[in-house]
């Protein structure tokens, strides 16, 4: 693709979830069509757009069908196939990112690697794929260290702390003795994050960084602008450039960071995608992360990402959701809700952006 799209053109999203919803938001007021590729009928996504094919996301004729329709392709999660994106690009359509940005972040071991390759800094780490290289792997990092999955864990699942290196025997088991990834500790401060955009052009865009609460292993806050040194800024940004560069990125990128207190920041993981910690960026940019996400993929210039206010955003996990009547009162918070049916036990159902003047 050269020209950038018009108004008018269809844009697709593999994902159906909250993220692909104020995508696809973000689309239809830039004036383009927006058609669905999701499982689950009648998803959150699929009913602020223009159409939904209910598929599965390696469903290739559901694919073949959506690479036809659609000028430019992208997706709302990281757990599509990598090869559903490799096969659209093969069937001649625009997928962007592309499906190594895919690759790599679907699996804990190519990711740390690649990080580390292109100057991003991590914890320490090493590969595990049986109990023996388990406890080697504890001989080398030492305890306490975490074991996560290499590949489907989002959340805290599928991970679990080792305390001792007698525990490891239960830890192997407790993530189903499944190819895995032992970490060293960060010892951080605290967690930051750093949403970026790189347009077709190779132009990239950089948003000020979020700080992160974390609740049993989901994210419940982020307070943005985070209170940082610029120095701190300047390191997130060049590494974002980097991790960008380094993909051959066109997209927005979620890049969750560990602030060691010390000036360090070691990358914990990225998300080839809009990222629940830049949902700020709706009431505290002029061009929030769906919108410069599509105008990447489009090949429009990239938006401004400066803040105009600080923003704190919650998430509304299950049946939190309830409290919208209190929530739509108070006179500084904007309430985000996604339109899913049933609030299950920690499901995110929503968010609430909370601004505060500069
Ligand atoms: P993840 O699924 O990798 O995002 O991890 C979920 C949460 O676990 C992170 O947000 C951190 O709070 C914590 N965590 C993950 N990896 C480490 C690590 N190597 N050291 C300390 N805490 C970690």
């Amino acid at each position: 693709m050269t020209r950038p799209l018009p108004p008018g053109s269809t844009l697709g999203i593999l994902g159906g979830g909250q993220l692909g919803r104020m995508l696809s938001q973000a689309a239809s007021r830039l004036g383009f069509n927006v058609v669905i590729l999701d499982p689950e009928e009648n998803s959150p996504a699929g009913r602020v757009s223009q159409g939904q094919i209910v598929a599965a996301y390696d469903d290739a004729v559901a694919l073949s069908v959506l690479g036809q329709t659609c000028a430019a392709v992208t997706f709302e999660f990281e757990n599509v196939p990598a090869s559903s994106v490799q096969a659209l690009v093969e069937g001649g359509a625009a997928a962007s990112p592309g499906a190594r940005a895919l690759a790599v972040a679907q699996d804990r071991v190519e990711e740390k690697t690649f990080l580390n390759g292109v100057g991003a800094a991590t914890v320490d780490f090493a590969p595990v794929d049986d109990l023996d290289g388990l406890l080697k792997a504890l001989d080398r990092l030492g305890t306490p260290a975490l074991l996560k999955t290499r590949r489907d864990g989002y959340d805290g699942k599928g991970q679990i702390w080792i305390r001792s290196p007698d525990m490891a025997a239960d830890a192997w088991s407790a993530i189903g003795q499944r190819p895995a990834i032992l970490e060293a500790r960060a010892d951080f401060r605290r967690e930051l994050s750093i949403i970026a955009a790189r347009g077709r052009d190779g132009a990239i865009a950089v948003y000020p960084l979020g700080e992160n609460i974390h609740a049993s292993g989901v994210l419940k806050t982020t307070i943005a602008p985070a209170e940082i040194d610029a120095a701190a800024q300047t390191r997130a940004r060049e590494i974002a450039e980097a991790i960008l560069n380094g993909l051959d990125y066109v997209g927005v990128l979620g890049v969750e960071l560990f602030d060691l207190g010390d000036g360090r920041l070691l990358v914990n993981e990225i998300a080839p995608r809009v990222h629940n910690t830049g949902h700020w960026t709706q009431d505290g940019c002029v061009c929030d992360q769906f919108e410069q996400h599509i105008r990447a993929i489009a090949g429009w210039p990239l938006g401004p990402t400066e803040a105009h206010c600080r923003v704190e955003m919650t998430n509304l996990l299950g049946d939190e959701v309830d409290q919208w009547t209190a929530l739509a009162a108070e006179p500084d918070a904007r309430l985000h809700l996604y339109g899913k049916a049933e609030a299950r036990p920690g499901r995110k159902m929503a968010h609430v952006n909370r601004v505060k003047r500069l």
